[in-house]
Formats: structure tokens, C-alpha cells, sequence
């Protein structure tokens, strides 16, 4: 796949925006950097790290999972344990296990992995390490139907992430119970479309016993997949931004994580064209911190005055550089 070719034409259309901006030296691109350049880079880093990642190539043979050493720790990503080509775990899907089976030593692991990584990433392993983001973004690229930036509603569709995380990971495999007080894992059972994706079809294809089993469930799950798939033609990233629920505990430490963006306000003219690069549609001018940030850096690259930076840095330890107004720090 070129990515170089997919990041030009993304490119072309952020120039015809900038055109109107002098600072931009009349062609629209940052002085002494190729347009686009960052994002054929994630792009890249995002195809190595999920064929990495799921890099057991003889799962996918057999129909059967890894079940090595290394599927006892997570990846930070949604990278479903079912994949047969997985070599880690899911932080979600192990969360829930846990949850459900009451193994509370194995949960601490998993809360401090995800407070360790999302306290000093926030949320940057969706722009640049999750599977499943990687697909949303190259179906979004389709030159298929018409393009959408938002949806009504969508600021209250954006919190049903946080309602999934609590219901379907954290309190449903909890407090429903079998005989035995064991519960089950609610999110992948029911809702989530890279597990069926990366899980759920391959090993479908590769097993004929598993095929015939399948049933009423599956169905279900395949139609989840098809509306998040036809939906991801639409509009940018739409699991991500009202679904995940490891997008939205990752994102719950967006605003303190030690990575973080600012804003220099004496270099940002209020242009908007942070925003319209932005597949979140957030406005990064006003919060470049947002929880919504998946850290992709498509706002750095728009930006004609340069007045976005991204560093290593403790909340609130930088409120001015060099005498200017920095907003995010
Ligand atoms: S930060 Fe956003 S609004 Fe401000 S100059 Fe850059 S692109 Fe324009
Ligand atoms: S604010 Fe910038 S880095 Fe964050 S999602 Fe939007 S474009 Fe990507």
C-alpha cells in the first residue's frame, strides 16, 4: 500500500485551505517540511507495529490462538486476544477476564498499565499503535460516499464511550454472575468489532467446528462490524470517538499526561484549519489537551503559523515560553 500517495492527496486538500494564509509563503505548506510527512510516518508505524503485533502467522493456518509467554502481557492497542496471529493480550479484553474471574492480582497489572501508559501518553497508542484505528482511518480514505465531519448529536454520542467503559467492562462483568461467580467479558461478547474483525472471522475461516457452532451471536456481531465499517467510510475514526472504551481511559488522562500539545495564542491567528485536519474535530486552538486527542499530529502539520507544539512535559509546569502565551501547558 502507498502511504506516501494516500498522505499526498490528504495533503492536497490542507494546501487548498491554506492557500489563504501569507504565512504560508503562498503554497500552503510549512516552511522546510515535506506536507504530510508525519502522516505517512504514523501511517507506517501503525501497518509495522499491528503486523508486529500479530506477527504468528501460523494461528491464522490453523485456526488456533497463540497461547505463548508473551499473551500474558497487553499491547496497548485494541488488538483482540482471539486474533490467532496475536502475540499479546487486550488491555479491555483482559480487564473484563479479570473483572469477571476475580483474579484481583492480574487487575492490578492491568489498572497500573493502563495508568502508567495513559499517564504519560494519554491517548497517543490510538493515533499510532491501535489495529483497529489503523483500519478506521484506511476505510475513511475510500473515495466512497460522501464525506462527513460530525454527527447530530455528537457531543452526546462522544460520552457513550465512558458509559460502555463502565457498564460492559467494569460493572456488568462484575456483578453478573453464573453459579460458579463467574461472569463474563460483556464488551468483546457483545459489542466489540475488532475482536469479531481479528478474532471472530479468521478463526471462522480456519475452523470448520467453530463455523458450525456459529450462530445468533455471530450474527450480531457481524452486524455491529458491517455499521462500524460503513459508518468508518463516512466519518473519521466513529469507534473510536463514541464507542472504545480503552480510547476513553486512556483519554481520561489526556488533560495531565506528561506528553502534551500547546498552543502558542501569540502565533495562532484563529485560522480553524487545526480543526478541519483534525479527525476528532476538535477545536485544538481552544483545547490542545482535549480528551478526545488521539495524539495523531495532523493538527502540528496543518498549521500555517506553527503555533502547535507537542514535548514531554508535567501539567501545568510551563504556563509561558519565552514570555508568550502558551495555551495546554
Ligand atoms: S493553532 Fe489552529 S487556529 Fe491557531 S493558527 Fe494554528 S491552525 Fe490556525
Ligand atoms: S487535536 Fe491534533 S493530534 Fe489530536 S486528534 Fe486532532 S489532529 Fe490529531
Amino acid at each position: 500500500m502507498d502511504f506516501g500517495k494516500i498522505a499526498g492527496m490528504e495533503s492536497e486538500s490542507r494546501q487548498e485551505g491554506n492557500r489563504k494564509f501569507p504565512c504560508t509563503g503562498g503554497n500552503g505548506r510549512r516552511p522546510g517540511k515535506r506536507p504530510g510527512s508525519l502522516l505517512v510516518c504514523r501511517l507506517w508505524v501503525q501497518a509495522l507495529w499491528t503486523a508486529l503485533s500479530n506477527g504468528y502467522a501460523a494461528g491464522f493456518l490453523k485456526g488456533r490462538i497463540y497461547m505463548g509467554a508473551t499473551k500474558s502481557a497487553c499491547a496497548p492497542g485494541l488488538n483482540c486476544y482471539s486474533c490467532p496471529g496475536a502475540l499479546f493480550a487486550c488491555p479491555i479484553g483482559a480487564l473484563q477476564a479479570v473483572i469477571s474471574s476475580r483474579q484481583f492480582t492480574f487487575s492490578c497489572y492491568i489498572f497500573g498499565f493502563l495508568m502508567v501508559f495513559g499517564s504519560l501518553f494519554g491517548r497517543l497508542a490510538c493515533g499510532w499503535l491501535c489495529p483497529f484505528g489503523l483500519v478506521q482511518e484506511l476505510l475513511y480514505k475510500l473515495p466512497l460516499m460522501k464525506k462527513k465531519r460530525r454527527l447530530p448529536g455528537e457531543r452526546y454520542l462522544r460520552r457513550a464511550k465512558y458509559g460502555i467503559l463502565a457498564v460492559f467492562v467494569l460493572i456488568l462483568p462484575a456483578v453478573v454472575v453464573n453459579v460458579a461467580g463467574i461472569g463474563s467479558p460483556w464488551f468483546c461478547k457483545y459489542i466489540c468489532p475488532s475482536g469479531t474483525l481479528m478474532g471472530g472471522i479468521p478463526l471462522l475461516l480456519a475452523n470448520p467446528g467453530l463455523r458450525a457452532a456459529a450462530g445468533i451471536l455471530f450474527s450480531w456481531k457481524a452486524f455491529v462490524l458491517i455499521a462500524v465499517v460503513v459508518l468508518s467510510v463516512r466519518l473519521p475514526r466513529p469507534f473510536c470517538r463514541y464507542v472504545c472504551p480503552l480510547g476513553a481511559a486512556y483519554g481520561l488522562f489526556n488533560p495531565v499526561s506528561m506528553f502534551r500539545f500547546r498552543v502558542d495564542a501569540d502565533k495562532c491567528i484563529s485560522c480553524g484549519q487545526c480543526r478541519r485536519a483534525c479527525p476528532m474535530d476538535i477545536k485544538v486552538f481552544e483545547n490542545p489537551n482535549s480528551m478526545e486527542c488521539i495524539r495523531c499530529g495532523a493538527c502540528i502539520e496543518a498549521c500555517p503559523t506553527k503555533a502547535i507544539g507537542a514535548s514531554f512535559i508535567m501539567a501545568g509546569a510551563c504556563k509561558k515560553k519565552n514570555g508568550a502565551a502558551v495555551r495546554g501547558s
